[in-house]
């Protein structure tokens, strides 16, 4: 079985019911086993076992996480800019116990998006958190705004047997993985694989075809992973975008997801849905 995409899965009961009722969450705070997220270096904190790291409440953090098990869970709006990159937390990510991660990707991202829009954006006014940190109001205008998700296709794309993996300018030597762009406002999910395989790479594709997702906290994406196939192998690599675009065989893609030194390539790495996109393929996309 591939393994599914780090990040993925339920995490907590999110407890919707709660977060609009502010007596509700008020007790929450006194429960005895109520604890709150410990950030560091502008993420949450993660111990040497990968588990994410808690602590008494203090005061009244406004980001209501959830019940782990009918604990309530907490945050306080941590300091300092959101990071920019997974990049920049390659560490951090590589310790992180994966069944901790859905929960260190809904917090981050959660923070995330109060970090970056503290402003209302109907009237310019500042705004507060609302309904557990899950909206924030405008006391000026009256508006409720709502986290936002930006959501990007990641794909395979394939011809003839082989698939499409390329390299963006800052990743690590020798890797090689699938190519992604933001879906554009009044953009299927289909539309946005075709446009940027064609604007990256210069190859057409047809049949697209879903085939898992992702949420990704750097900063607030949805990574949404998809199959497509090329109508042929000649490329035409935008050279702003990619550092360099190459076709690969099958054999080729279990070398480097083995770690054989042999390898044409480095494989992306655990955190990466496009990690899981080419286990499936492997597995004939099961
Ligand atoms: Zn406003």
């Amino acid at each position: 079985m591939p393994p599914d995409p780090f990040f993925a899965g339920a995490g907590f009961d999110r407890a919707d019911h709660l977060r609009g009722d502010p007596a509700a969450i008020a007790e929450l705070y006194g429960h005895d086993e109520a604890r709150q997220l410990i950030w560091l270096d502008g993420a949450p904190a993660v111990d040497e076992q990968g588990k994410l790291r808690w602590q008494q409440i203090e005061g009244s953090p406004p980001l209501f996480l959830g019940l782990d098990h009918g604990s309530p869970r907490f945050s306080a709006l941590p300091d300092g800019d959101a990071p920019a990159t997974a990049y920049a937390h390659f560490q951090l990510l590589g310790m992180l116990d994966a069944a901790e991660a859905p929960t260190f990707a809904a917090a981050l991202s959660l923070a995330n998006w109060h970090r970056r829009h503290r402003h209302c954006s109907v009237c310019g006014q500042p705004t507060e958190p609302n309904r557990g940190g899950w909206s924030r109001a405008c006391g000026s205008c009256g508006a409720e705004h709502y986290p936002r998700v930006d959501p990007v296709v990641i794909m395979l794309a394939e011809h003839d047997g082989r698939l499409l993996l390329g390299r963006q300018p800052q990743y690590p030597p020798g890797r090689y993985s699938a190519l992604a762009g933001f879906v554009e406002p009044g953009e299927s999910i289909e539309a946005a694989v075709a446009r940027e395989l064609a604007e990256e790479a210069g190859i057409s594709v047809r049949n697209v075809r879903y085939l898992t997702s992702q949420p990704w906290p750097f900063p607030n994406s949805l990574m949404i992973g998809a199959w497509a196939e090329a109508s042929g192998d000649s490329m035409r690599i935008d050279k702003n975008e990619l550092d360099d675009a190459r076709w690969f065989s099958r054999d080729e893609v279990v070398a480097a997801l083995d770690g054989d030194p042999t390898a044409p390539f480095q494989p992306p790495p655990r955190w990466a849905i496009a990690r899981t996109l080419l286990h499936l393929w492997v597995d004939g996309l099961k």
